[in-house]
């Protein structure tokens, strides 16, 4: 996935960089505003800094608005109420304020990502059943079956499974399932993730192509 990063920070650019980058995204930097919109057409979505050197990035937003409906994350230092609903207005799709954790920003990334192409496809019902092995996963009716026969998974399991199902054949790490499953990056849940990850292990065997990612998180497939 192509994420054009628009910010004049050199500090923040290369921590957003960083952070695509680890997980398997290609970022572009462009640190004005004019270079940006250069780059427009590439992308799949945008992050976007608001205090631009040669522009305001409200401006940038409304110009990319009338050639594009790629997905803008707005980010910005301005945190009044004011500024949220201009930024919504002028087009952007999701608003976070710095300084912003690494954990949020990916979450953030990814839910954008997710909205972005469920809006762009056309529903294929058939695609909310995933097979992996002898096992099929029906995401939306939330049930696994093994050679045809259920297999029983609790709530914390399934969200957990349908986290790594979502981001196939990426490495996903802890605090974005943490983040994603709990809805928080909170320390104390780290053994939780252990607890769900075993007992999933355990319950789908070697059908469940599931690989540690050492000191990062974990795959699917
Ligand atoms: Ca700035």
């Amino acid at each position: 996935m192509r994420i054009l990063v628009v910010e004049d920070d050199p500090s923040v650019a290369e921590a957003l960089v960083d952070a695509f980058q680890d997980v398997g995204w290609t970022p572009t930097h462009c640190s004005r505003g004019d270079d940006g919109l250069h780059q427009i057409a590439g992308a799949d979505l945008v992050v976007l800094d608001l205090g631009l050197p040669d522009m305001d990035g409200l401006d940038f937003l409304r110009t990319v608005r009338r050639v594009s409906t790629v997905p803008v994350l707005v980010l910005t230092a301005r945190d009044s109420d004011g500024s949220v609903v201009l930024g919504l207005r002028a087009g952007a799709d999701d608003y976070l304020v710095k300084p912003v954790g690494r954990a949020v920003l990916l979450a953030r990334v990814h839910a954008l990502v997710r909205r972005s192409r469920m809006a762009s496809a056309e529903p294929r019902p058939a695609e909310r059943v995933v097979t992996l092995g002898e096992l099929s996963v029906d995401v939306a009716a939330r049930t696994v079956h093994r050679g045809g026969s259920p297999v029983s998974v609790t709530a914390t399991e399934f969200d957990l499974l349908a986290a790594l199902i979502a981001r196939t054949g990426e490495a996903v790490s802890r605090d974005e399932l943490l983040l994603q499953v709990w809805g928080t990056p909170a320390v104390g849940k780290s053994r939780s993730l252990d607890f769900f990850v075993t007992a999933l292990r355990s319950k789908l065997g070697r059908d469940l192509p599931l690989q540690t990612v050492r000191g990062y998180g974990f795959r699917l497939g």
